[in-house]
């Protein structure tokens, strides 16, 4: 059995993150009329994919205050299978043309955007024309000015939106930020290095295309480190350097780049340094304070997250109860809709980290460092 901290007792971790997870999700005020169960508010997906079949809906069937309503697909044999298999009713399938007749849908609260990223913009603002909250995946959008429509539309229509972070909503990421904001276990934190990435196969993905997914690993695996680097640390970066280097002539890399590493400046003296790439696999952080350190490796797979302090003596892990990140992040939209509260994970969210990304792109591009507004 791992070891607990000796500054950090198992009876302590387990009260904090079960406080963490309970503010979570607090027990709504709203009930169905007939039924004593909290009400479940209708979730619409907007994509068929590998991520709403494999985990999206599996998760919703386990949500305490979410369930899938509704499916947007391209692929009416695709949609109607997953409606069967998941109990959604035939008659809220919909295609990307008769999108927009949602808004007639009282079943939908909530569209969770789930297409390739160059699609997230269009569908976020078309759903909050619709009336509808939003909840869209990382990266948020391809361009700063797409996140800023996106955030402007749901303002306008008064509706949420929130970026689907889903680590933010699990244990252990929950306990690494409280771990990396104290001052007893670690201090002032001096230097944070966060890797992503993993070897990619098929170069004909959409992932690999620059007009669909914005970039290359950076907009898909590199996001998770610059995330982290932000969250453990409650500081935005002022300065990137960057290189970038595609391996020439590798069928999979000619619009994006195979692997991007930078250097992040922040006004407080901390240094961090992000590692992204489709040529190779990466998965863990390192954060370096004035009194200890964290380590965490995988930092963000869907299970089996690691994470261990070093302070006053060897590195000891952190155990902690698994949740579905995926069941806590729509449990969460679902709890602040029901309740009226802000989300964590709201639009400048995603905003902060397409700053963050397009300037990197923007120094490894000029060869020079980049200033990040
Ligand atoms: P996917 O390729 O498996 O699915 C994409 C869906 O979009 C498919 O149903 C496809 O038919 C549809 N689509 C519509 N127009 C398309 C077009 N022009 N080209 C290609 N597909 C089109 O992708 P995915 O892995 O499900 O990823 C979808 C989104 O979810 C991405 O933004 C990705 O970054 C995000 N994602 C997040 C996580 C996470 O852990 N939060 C994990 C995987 C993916």
């Amino acid at each position: 059995m791992p070891q607990h901290p000796s500054s950090v007792s198992r009876r302590t971790f387990l009260e904090s993150s079960a406080a963490a997870i309970a503010a979570l999700a607090t027990t709504p005020l709203i009930a169905d009329v007939n039924s004593s169960e909290p009400k479940k508010l209708g979730f619409a997906l907007v994509g068929v994919g590998t991520l709403t079949m494999d985990q999206l809906l599996p998760a919703l069937a386990k949500c305490k205050l979410a369930r899938a309503v509704a499916l947007v697909s391209g692929h009416p044999d695709k949609a109607r299978q997953q409606a069967a298999l998941y109990n959604i009713d035939p008659k809220n399938i919909y295609t990307y043309d008769n999108f927009d007749s949602i808004k007639d849908n009282p079943d939908i609260d909530v569209v969770y955007i789930v297409l390739p990223n160059s699609m997230h913009a269009e569908y976020t603002i078309r759903a909050a024309h619709a009336g509808k909250h939003v909840l869209c995946e990382k990266p948020m959008a391809n361009t700063v000015e797409e996140c800023q429509s996106m955030i402007d539309a749901c303002v306008k229509a008064d509706r949420k939106l929130m970026i689907g972070y889903r680590q933010r909503y699990e244990p252990l990421t929950i306990r690494a930020i409280e771990l990396s904001h104290s001052q007893s276990d670690i201090g002032t934190i001096k230097q944070i290095t966060a890797e992503a990435g993993f070897n990619t196969g098929d170069p004909t993905q959409w992932r690999l295309n620059k007009k669909l997914a914005g970039g290359g690993p950076l907009m898909d695996m590199g996001i998770y480190a610059v995330n982290a680097i932000r969250y453990l640390s409650s500081q935005e970066p002022s300065e990137v350097t960057a290189f970038s280097y595609t391996t020439p002539n590798d069928p999979r890399f000619k619009e994006v780049e195979e692997t991007i590493a930078f250097e992040l400046r922040f006004d407080s003296g901390l240094l961090a340094s992000v590692l992204t790439s489709y040529g190779f696999g990466c998965n863990r952080f390192r954060l370096y304070g004035t009194h200890g350190q964290l380590e965490s490796e995988p930092l963000q797979s869907y299970t089996n997250n690691r994470l261990w302090l070093t302070h006053n003596g060897p590195k000891q892990e952190i155990t902690y109860t698994h949740v579905n990140h995926f069941a806590a992040e729509m449990d969460h939209l679902a709890d602040c809709i029901l309740n009226n509260k802000p989300v964590l994970t709201p639009g400048e969210e995603g905003l902060k980290d397409m700053k963050v990304i397009t300037a990197a792109y923007e120094s490894a591009r000029l060869g020079k460092s980049v200033k990040i507004i």
